[in-house]
């Protein structure tokens, strides 16, 4: 038997590793990032290397800070979005301005441990085109917040088209072609891990433990982590919109076992007038069951309404760095 070359394998001197950085109020960590990161992608000789840094409309002085390290190195790329977009828009804006061989997004808080990217690298060399990063544990996770999580991959994975895997989030590395596959999907409210999960592809896992926030505080507090889960379900799956034809049918058939007793009730024993908090309680329970329903609907349709529009996921105000400064 004969193996079929894998691309992977082919070595040409200048493959590229892009390191994306998605950054928002970030500024007094950043010195220790690039300091962590810069001496392991130098140690991986063999690679080309570019940082690309999205400053997601910081307040602080990310932006300042991320220009001073681009004048420093020509590899870093600063990408100044004209808003906040959010971090999955910063993503998208990294991903859509590298030219890497192999991508890897990195959180700009340290949580992600950049020396991962070392067998990161030797697993894409191995074949893989796509390899993730898992936290092996969530103690720096609250009781809460790991119940949640645990509970939403839970739901996502049962009623999603396609499973996101557990416990792993947006740092992992990626071949060029998975990132081209990526760049295809036109949809404008971003799910990443939904996407990065949805596109396939060999995938081989490296586990880590995640560490606690370097500097700064994290930006996801519960209503955002909320919109990010409902984002993520309604992107990847209808069936919080079928499932009301089976609830309508439950009821239905209920209400028709209820009247039949009812009627036989009235027929047996004579007619029985009291029957107020039986009436009541059915007009509130499917009044309720119907504003569920619509409020589902209103959900769903939102999202259409925001897609049709066809904005862009986000705006670059101006790029900096990459070895022609103009900053
Ligand atoms: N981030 C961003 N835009 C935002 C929020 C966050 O670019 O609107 C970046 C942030 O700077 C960090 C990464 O996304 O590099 C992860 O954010 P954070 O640490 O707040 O999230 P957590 O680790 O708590 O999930
Ligand atoms: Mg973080």
């Amino acid at each position: 038997m004969f193996k079929i070359p894998n691309s992977h394998l082919t070595h040409s001197p200048s493959r590229c590793l892009s390191i994306i950085v998605p950054c928002f109020n970030e500024g007094d960590g950043l010195d220790a990032f690039f300091n962590r990161l810069e001496p392991i992608l130098l140690k991986l000789q063999e690679y080309d290397y570019e940082i690309v840094c999205i400053d997601d409309g910081s307040h602080d002085n990310t932006l300042e800070v991320l220009c001073r390290h681009a004048t420093r190195n020509p590899h870093i790329v600063v990408l100044e979005l004209s808003r906040n977009f959010g971090k999955e828009a910063a993503l998208t804006a990294g991903i859509d301005a590298t030219r890497g061989d192999a991508v890897i997004p990195l959180d700009a808080d340290l949580q992600h441990p950049p020396e991962l990217i070392v067998e990161m690298v030797k697993q894409w060399e191995n074949g893989s085109d796509v390899v993730l990063a898992r936290r092996k544990s969530r103690e720096t996770d609250h009781l809460v917040q790991r119940l949640v999580t645990q509970w939403f991959y839970r739901l996502h994975n049962w009623i999603s088209e396609c499973a996101i895997p557990r416990d792993v989030g947006d740092f992992r590395l990626m071949d060029k072609r998975v990132v081209e596959a990526i760049k295809r999907l036109p949809e404008r409210r971003r799910f990443m891990k939904g996407l990065f999960a949805w596109v396939g592809f060999r995938q081989s896992v490296v586990e880590f433990v995640a560490e606690s926030r370097k500097s700064g505080k994290s930006s996801f507090n519960a209503r955002r982590l909320w919109v990010l889960a409902l984002e993520g379900i309604t992107s990847f799956s209808t069936v919080p919109l079928a499932v009301w034809a089976y609830a309508g049918f439950t009821v239905a058939a209920l209400a028709l076992v209820y009247g039949c007793w009812i009627i036989i009730k009235t027929l047996v024993f004579g007619i029985d007038v009291p029957g107020y908090a039986s009436l009541l309680t059915a007009v509130l329970f499917l009044g309720g069951i119907q504003l569920m329903g619509i409020g589902v609907l209103g959900e769903y349709i939102g999202r259409i309404y925001s897609e049709s529009k066809q904005r862009p996921v986000y705006i670059i105000r101006q790029r900096y760095g990459g070895g022609n400064l103009d900053a």
